[in-house]
C-alpha cells in the first residue's frame, strides 16, 4: 500500500520517500515508494510526471493499492531502503486540476440545469470530453456553460473529506458511488458533491474559465468536448490566428467570413458546372476533328489518337460518340504514361471484338483491361499514338 499525498495536498509538489522496490519489467524500471506525491493515471485523468532524484518518472501506474513509477534509464542511484526526493512537474499537475475540477462543475451544471448526467470523463492532452447520458440542444449547452462559469468566478472553496460507505449513502453524491469503505469527496461549496480520487484546485476561480470547443451525438447521449484555464487561452488564441488568417485570404473582415465561404462555395459549383460544359464542347469538336482523319483499314473507318489532357472517362466519351457512325473502329489514349486507353466499334463492325484488341495491346505493351466486344478499355499502356495504331492495323489484317 503506497500512502497517497495528493489526496490530502493536492499542492505538494515535492516529497521525500523511502523506496520500498526496484523492479525491470521488460526493460522498464519500475520503483515502489512507501508513499508518494505522484497522481497514477485513473478515473479520465493522466498520470503526473517529474523525477524521483535525478531519473525522470515517465508513467505512473496504480497497482490497486500500491503506485508504480516507471522511471527512464538510467534509475541511478535509486535502490531499496535508500531515501529519494520527489518533485512532480508543476505545470503539467496545475493543468490537469484546472481540467478536472472544470469537469466537476460542469457535470454538476448538466445536471443541475437539465437533469443529464455525466456517464464518462476523459482529460486529454489537447482538450477533454464528457460524455452525457442524453441528448441535450444548443440552449441547454450555452446555459451550462455560463452557469457554470459564474461558479468558478464565484470563486467557491472546493474541500476534500473522508466518509465510510455508509455515510455516503445519506449524502447527496452527484453519482452513487460503487466503491466501498473509506470513500474520498470532493465539496464545491453549495454546488457539487462527488466521490473522486483525482487532483483538484482548492477555490474554483483557479480554474479560470471553462470553454466548451464542440459537441457531437455519441452512443444515444452527446460527447461535450471543452477546454478550462490556461487551455482555454490557448484555445481562443489558436481560433483567432485561424480566423484572421482565413479572413485576410478572403479579404473580408472576421464577421463577415461564413458569407464569404458561401458565396466561395457557391462560386466553385458554377465554375465546375462551366467546366464539364466546356470539356463536352470540347470533346464534340475533337470527334468531328478525329473523324475526319479516319483511314480506311482492312474494310474500317480507323481512328486510332491520343488526346491530350484527356482522361478515362473523357476518352471513353469521345470514343462512344465517334462509334455512333457506322463502319468505324475507334482507338484513344491518353497522352500521359503510362496511357489508359479505350476501344470502340460501330454497331454493324461486328467482325472486331474491341475486348480481344485491348488484350492483344496489352500483350505487346503491357498494362492490362477488358470489356465488351463493342466498348473495352485499359490502363498503364507504355505505348505512344504512332506503335499503337501499328500494332491495330496488324490485328485488324490477321
Ligand atoms: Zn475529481
Amino acid at each position: 500500500m503506497t500512502e497517497r499525498l495528493y489526496y490530502t495536498d493536492p499542492d505538494c509538489l515535492e516529497f521525500e520517500a523511502a523506496i520500498a522496490d526496484v523492479e525491470e519489467v521488460g526493460g522498464r524500471t519500475i520503483v515502489r515508494l512507501d508513499r508518494t506525491a505522484f497522481y497514477p493515471t485513473s478515473g479520465g485523468q493522466p498520470f503526473d510526471t517529474g523525477r524521483l532524484d535525478e531519473a525522470r518518472v515517465v508513467d505512473v501506474i496504480d497497482e490497486d493499492g500500491t503506485i508504480a513509477h516507471v522511471v527512464q534509464p538510467p534509475a541511478g542511484t535509486l535502490r531499496q531502503g535508500e531515501r529519494v526526493t520527489g518533485r512532480i512537474d508543476a505545470e503539467r499537475r496545475r493543468d490537469h486540476m484546472q481540467q478536472h475540477t472544470g469537469q466537476h462543475i460542469l457535470s454538476a451544471a448538466f445536471v443541475r440545469l437539465h437533469d443529464v448526467p455525466t456517464v464518462s470523463f476523459h482529460l486529454g492532452g489537447i482538450s477533454s470530453t464528457i460524455d452525457l447520458a442524453g441528448e441535450v440542444t444548443r440552449d441547454a449547452i450555452d446555459a451550462a456553460e455560463t452557469v457554470a462559469n459564474r461558479v468558478i468566478w464565484e470563486n467557491r472553496p472546493v474541500t476534500t473529506r473522508f466518509v465510510s460507505g455508509e455515510e455516503a449513502t445519506s449524502l447527496p453524491l452527484r453519482k452513487p458511488s460503487q466503491r466501498t469503505g473509506t470513500l474520498r469527496l470532493i465539496d464545491i461549496a453549495e454546488w457539487d458533491l462527488s466521490a473522486c480520487g483525482g487532483t483538484h484546485v482548492a477555490r474554483t476561480a483557479e480554474v479560470g474559465v471553462i470553454a466548451i470547443r464542440a459537441w457531437e451525438r455519441y452512443k444515444g447521449g452527446t460527447r461535450v468536448t471543452f477546454v478550462c484555464g490556461q487551455r482555454a487561452l490557448r484555445s481562443h488564441r489558436e481560433l483567432r490566428d485561424i480566423i484572421s488568417h482565413a479572413a485576410r485570404a478572403l479579404s473580408v473582415a472576421p464577421a463577415e467570413m461564413a458569407d464569404a465561404v458561401e458565396k466561395l462555395i457557391a462560386d466553385a459549383r458554377a465554375s465546375r458546372k462551366t467546366t464539364r460544359m466546356l470539356s463536352e464542347e470540347l470533346i464534340t469538336c475533337r470527334v468531328a476533328v478525329l473523324a475526319s482523319r479516319a483511314e480506311h483499314v482492312a474494310g474500317v473507318d480507323l481512328v486510332v489518337a491520343a488526346l491530350e489532357d484527356a482522361d478515362a472517362v473523357a476518352l471513353r466519351h469521345a470514343a462512344t460518340s465517334l462509334v455512333d457512325a457506322c463502319g468505324r473502329v475507334v482507338v484513344l489514349l491518353t497522352t500521359s504514361q503510362p496511357a489508359s486507353l479505350v476501344v470502340a466499334r460501330s454497331a454493324d463492325v461486328t467482325a472486331v471484338d474491341a475486348s480481344a484488341l485491348v488484350r492483344y495491346l496489352a500483350g505487346h505493351f503491357g498494362g492490362n483491361g477488358g470489356g465488351k466486344p463493342e466498348l473495352a478499355q485499359g490502363g498503364g499502356f507504355n505505348a505512344d499514338r504512332d506503335s499503337v495504331a501499328r500494332e491495330v492495323a496488324t490485328f485488324l489484317f490477321t
